[in-house]
């Protein structure tokens, strides 16, 4: 579904991604990890056009999108959950769902308001609040819904359970699986890497804007000595 090949992006002269190239699958879960600075979020920021690569190549189904600007990755169907979450602060729940709701790739049962509000209940009562009024997994789920409502083909989420409590942490992992099992395609970036293992069907450990090993979570669980060089733990 996703192709990187060799991308090499910058910020002005420092170079942060070394020859980046990963591969994702339709209806698997793929995840980026590594240590802080290591190229996770640049290599985000390079697949969405918000930091565009100097040079490689990305597809995505099969077309360039590489040199595309966010908004048009966006209407490819590639939706972000970014690091931050970025909710419009001064947009009630209800406006920052529809703000950029869509239906690009007609989808047959396409997210809708009412659909994203049974999947997060929680933000049913909360509906006319604004954005900056909500706590952190209020705004951690309307940043999950918000890009559900782009109905996109694939879902990258950046750190999607930093900073939140722990109960609110498992409530995020829940509904991520419940992603998973509804077939959607997903790219992962967190540091809970016992919550990455259950979830993924493949890893990617990124190492210095380069990828330094992928393999299945089983090989990583297997090989402690894979965690202590990459990861630290
Ligand atoms: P973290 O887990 O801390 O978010 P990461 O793996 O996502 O780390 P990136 O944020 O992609 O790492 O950073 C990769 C490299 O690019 C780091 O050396 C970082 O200092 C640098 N970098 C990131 N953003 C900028 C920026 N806006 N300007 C200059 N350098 C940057």
């Amino acid at each position: 579904m996703l192709d990187l090949k060799g991308v090499e992006t910058f910020y002005g002269s420092i170079q942060a991604l070394f020859g980046m190239s990963m591969h994702m699958e339709q209806g698997k879960v793929t995840t980026l990890i590594g240590r802080n600075g290591m190229g996770k979020t640049t290599t985000v920021s390079s697949i969405m056009g918000i930091t565009p690569c100097r040079s490689g190549q990305i597809t995505f189904l099969d077309s360039r999108i590489d040199g595309k600007p966010p908004y048009q990755v966006a209407q490819r169907g590639i939706g972000l959950v970014p690091e931050g979450r970025q909710i419009f602060p001064n947009l009630s729940v209800r406006e920052n769902l529809l703000v950029t709701a869509d239906n690009y790739a007609a989808g047959k049962s396409p997210w809708t308001l009412n659909r994203v509000i049974d999947f997060f209940p929680e933000l049913q009562v909360r509906l006319n609040n604004m954005g900056n009024q909500l706590s952190g997994g209020e705004q951690q789920m309307l940043a999950i819904g918000r890009a559900l409502m782009l109905n996109p083909l694939l879902l990258i989420l950046d750190e999607a359970t930093e900073g939140l409590a722990p109960l609110v942490r498992q409530e995020i992992w829940q509904c991520l699986n419940r992603l998973k099992e509804s077939g959607m395609t997903i790219l992962l970036i967190d540091k809970n890497i016992e919550e990455l293992n259950r979830i993924a069907d493949y890893h990617y450990i990124i190492e210095k804007g380069r990828v330094a090993w992928d393999g299945t979570p089983g090989t990583l669980q297997d090989n402690p000595e894979l965690k202590t060089r990459y990861l630290g733990i």
